[in-house]
Order: structure tokens, then sequence, then C-alpha cells
């Protein structure tokens, strides 16, 4: 009898073992180097993390559907506006540790989730056609001055990066300023809204725009080659520009990830949080994807150091507003008429 509790004890204590040892991970993230990154913490741990991808809108409906049976223990996604958007519906648990806490600026994190890694959501110019006397003082806000008729081209306003960006002009300025603005910036579109970040850059080296927006990732990883010779070639006929020098800065988001409120496993997801904010995975993020650190000592890849790095960055404007105001950033821009 002692034997066979005894054997009873060792089976669950095993299953326990079993079970603490896996982290499970939704990501919306569309990086093969995120699994890389993945086998080192396991390498690191001996945690095994099991990945689920796929698009923002399925990993969110399923994990809302699968409730408290959900084995999700950790989203992760590009956009504080998704983020904070899902936290809204109660989706995650408390993920703050005390090394999260001392790693990530206060406004790229909130209780329920963190930023991994920043990007910025700046202004490309065609140095032939504008000059940086024209773009001097340039703002967010100055996309919508008449000078700048038919020469703008940014994406879809059911882009989540544009429904941010809005949001915090909306924090900034108000919804009824920043509903005038939407007006003069559709006023000031080269084009109806159409394509992906990097389409924006393309049109301004096509000569079919003087202005883009688009996020800082994009034109290095245009840059680079990886997306082909022709792209690499329309990235060298344009030039960055940071806007809101002279003001609160240029626009911040982040990739960034929760603990979710069902986690089976909410140590080993917070334990993956943390790893993802060493030196060691962040090095790994940014010569990967382009994006900026989130901790202090780490360099971004040489191709976004080219582009410059002594830029000011909004660290007022909390992350966590991008959520709040996606609704009203969205209407904003559907009263606009902005495709
Ligand atoms: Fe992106």
């Amino acid at each position: 009898m002692k034997k066979i509790l005894l054997t009873i004890l060792v089976l669950s204590l095993f299953k326990t073992f079993a079970l603490a040892n896996e982290v499970n991970v939704f990501s919306a993230r569309h990086y093969d180097s995120d699994i890389q990154l993945y086998e080192k913490f396991t390498a690191k741990t001996g945690i095994k993390v099991n990945i689920v991808s796929g698009k923002d809108k399925a990993l969110q409906k399923r994990i809302i559907e699968e409730g408290v049976e959900s084995k999700a223990d950790l989203y992760i996604t590009a956009d504080a506006g998704r983020l904070g958007a899902f936290a809204s519906k109660g989706m995650f648990q408390n993920s703050l540790t005390p090394a999260i806490k001392a790693a990530v600026p206060s406004n790229f994190r909130t209780s329920k989730w963190t930023g991994i890694a920043k990007r910025a959501r700046i202004i490309y110019y065609s140095p032939e056609r504008v000059s940086a006397n024209d773009l001097n003082g340039m703002t967010y806000e100055g996309l919508a001055d008449p000078k700048w008729k038919g020469k703008v081209v940014i994406r879809k306003s059911n882009n989540i990066y544009n429904q941010s960006l809005v949001a915090s002009l909306i924090k900034n300025n108000g919804k009824k300023a920043t509903a005038e603005w939407a007006k003069g910036v559709v006023a000031n579109m080269a084009r109806d809204s159409k394509g992906n970040d990097r389409a924006q850059i393309l049109a301004v080296a096509a000569g079919e725009a003087d202005l883009a927006l688009a996020n800082t990732y994009y034109l290095a990883l245009m840059l680079s080659g990886k997306k082909g010779a022709e792209q690499q070639a329309a990235a060298k006929k344009v030039l960055p520009f940071f806007p809101n020098q002279e003001g609160r800065g240029t626009h911040m988001n982040i990739s960034g990830g929760g603990v979710l409120k069902n986690a089976p496993d909410p140590d080993n997801a917070k334990k993956l949080l943390e790893f993802l904010l060493t030196k060691e995975a962040q090095e790994h993020i940014v010569n990967n994807t382009f994006e900026y650190p989130m901790i202090d000592g780490v360099e971004p890849h040489p191709l976004v150091k080219q582009m410059g790095l002594r830029f000011k960055q909004d660290l007022k404007t909390k992350v966590a507003n991008y959520g709040k105001n996606q609704a009203a950033a969205l209407e904003v821009m559907l009263s606009a008429k902005w495709k």
C-alpha cells in the first residue's frame, strides 16, 4: 500500500513538474526570429515554449471563447493599441514583476502588459522634392497644413498604427482639434489610402507623393535587402524625418505582451517576459526586427542607427492612451472620410 501511495505521489509530482515546465505563447508577431529567441529561453531555463501564432483578431477571439479552458499563458503582439483594447476586456492578469518594472520605463507599460521593443511612426520624404527647410519644425499636426496638398500618403484608418497615432493626437490636442486635423490630412492625400507601411515609402520613392508616414523598422527592413533589390533601391530614395522634435517628441509605440487572465502557468509566462527584457534577448530582437530596444545598454541595428538615434521620443504620452482613445481615433478618421 505504501509503495502504491509513493508511486502515486511520484507520478503526481512528475505531472506538476511537467506542467510547470512549459509556457504557451499566443503570438501575433510574424517573425521567425522570435522562435529562435524562445529556443534560447528554453536552453536557459528548461521551460519549453509552445507557440500558437496567428492574426490578432483570430488569436484574441480564440482566447476569449476558450475562457477558463484557455491554455494561453502569454499574449504577444505589436502595438499598444491592440494590447490596451484587449486589456479593457479584462483578458490580462497583473503581469509586472519587479524585474519588468525596473527594465521598462513607466510610459511603455501598464500593470497588465508591457512593451518589449519600441518603434517610432515617422515621416519619410523625398530629398529631391522636399528641402530640409520645408520640414523645419515639422510635426504630425503639420501634416494637415494646406502647403502639403496632394503630397501626403498614409495607410487606411483601419490600420492599428494609424489608430494609435491619432489616439495620441487626441490625448495631446483633444478630439475636436484632431477631427479638424484628420480632415486636413485627408485633403492633403496624394491618393486614397491603400497598402501597407512599405507601400507608403515606395509611393514617395516613385514620385507619387512627397511625404509618407510609416514605422521606423520598415525603412531599415527595405534597406537591408530582405524585401528585394527593388525595395532596397526605393528605400535609398527617401529620408527619415522625426516629427515634433521641438515639442513633445516623436510618436512611439511598442511590441509587447501580457500574462493572460486564465493562464495555466502565469509564473512561467512572467519568466519569459523577463527574459525578453534581458540584454541577450533585446539584442536578438533589435537585430532581427529593426525595432528599438526597450532597455538601456543595447544598440539598435546599424541600419536603424543610420536613421539617427538622437531624436526626442515622446515619453510624456503613455502608450496606454492608444487603446483608451482607439474608438475616438477611428471615429474622427472615418468622419473625415479617411478610407
Ligand atoms: Fe509592422
